[in-house]
């Protein structure tokens, strides 16, 4: 490859507003052969709103202001949701002592004297905490509409749950279908449950789906992928994502994401648009082609 028509192929990048640092990563965007997809954010919008509110003790209100202190402690867009929908029902938000954000499962602290611990079905599983038959088959039904469930407990003790949705973006769909035309594997990676993460994939027709992945597990991912001989490109928002963007021959930032993801990767998009990654492909396979 020549350095001239390289920089002509990031150029031309840069006008559809794909962003290349560097020369390799445009070379080597037309050799990919899986794209992993993360979920929140990237494939969806990225901004969850609350559909379901359920208390199983106490109020409605009760919960939904419990959840809401509980959040003001956390940057997570599930956290927003839960904000929101509190806000919207005339619900204040009090303050949270001795929070702590437990990465992939959810959040803890105490409101109000009273220690709290909001999350996962597998957060709750993972603190002995025990979600009866009715509950398990209500928690099934929301993920079957992919909807992710957020359990509250106070001492062991399930207090209720609330559920939050988050739109798949408009082309992500699109994009998909044109990345399988194209002969590449497509894979979701997301730290969402099996369920709901099921749910999204089978919507958007993506080939696998790598679900309830742990935030710092998510670049061996990437890494047993190239193990098995892929070449892999990634596409993700957060700062869990970050190292699974650095791992990836080709990593892929969200420009509507953090900055922590833009710093990580070696192309960012700033049309927010999983379409761009196509785009990318076709500049990089036009390049090397013209230099043979
Ligand atoms: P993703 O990979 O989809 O961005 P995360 O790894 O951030 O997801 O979180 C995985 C799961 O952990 C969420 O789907 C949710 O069930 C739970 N979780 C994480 N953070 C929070 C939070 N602040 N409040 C409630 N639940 C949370
Ligand atoms: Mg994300």
């Amino acid at each position: 490859a020549t350095p001239m028509s390289i920089m002509v192929g990031v150029g031309k990048a840069a006008e559809h507003g794909i962003l290349i640092r560097n020369g390799e990563a445009l070379e080597q965007a037309g050799r990919l052969t899986t794209i992993v997809l993360d979920k929140t954010g990237t494939l969806t919008i990225g901004k969850p709103v609350v559909t379901d509110c359920i208390a199983l003790h106490g109020s409605r209100k009760e919960l939904l202001y419990l959840a809401a202190s509980l959040e003001s402690g956390s940057e997570h867009p599930l956290a927003a949701a839960i904000l929101a929908a509190a806000a919207e029902e005339g619900v204040e938000s009090g303050n949270v002592g001795g929070f702590k954000a437990i990465p992939g499962l959810g959040v803890e602290g105490v409101v109000d004297g009273r220690r709290l611990l909001l999350g996962s079905l597998r957060l709750m599983e993972e603190q002995g905490i025990e979600a009866e038959v009715e509950i398990r088959q209500q928690l099934a039904g929301l993920a079957e509409k992919a909807r992710t469930p957020v359990l509250l407990a106070e001492n062991g003790k399930l207090l209720g749950l609330l559920a939050v949705a988050d739109p798949v973006r408009s082309d992500s769909r699109e994009a998909v279908r044109r990345l399988k035309e194209k002969g590449l594997r497509v894979v979701m990676l997301t730290g969402d449950s099996r369920e709901t993460a099921n749910a999204i994939a089978e919507e958007l027709g993506v080939d696998d789906v790598i679900s309830e992945v742990m935030p710092a597990d998510k670049d061996s991912k990437i890494a047993d992928l190239q193990r098995g001989g892929e070449v892999v490109g990634m596409v993700g928002d957060g700062i869990n994502d970050a190292a699974a963007l650095a791992r990836a021959d080709v990593g892929f930032a969200i420009g509507a994401g953090t900055d922590i993801a833009m710093e990580s990767a070696d192309v960012t998009l700033m049309r927010s648009t999983p379409l761009s990654v196509i785009t990318a492909i076709e500049i990089s396979r036009a390049t090397m082609a013209n230099i043979r």
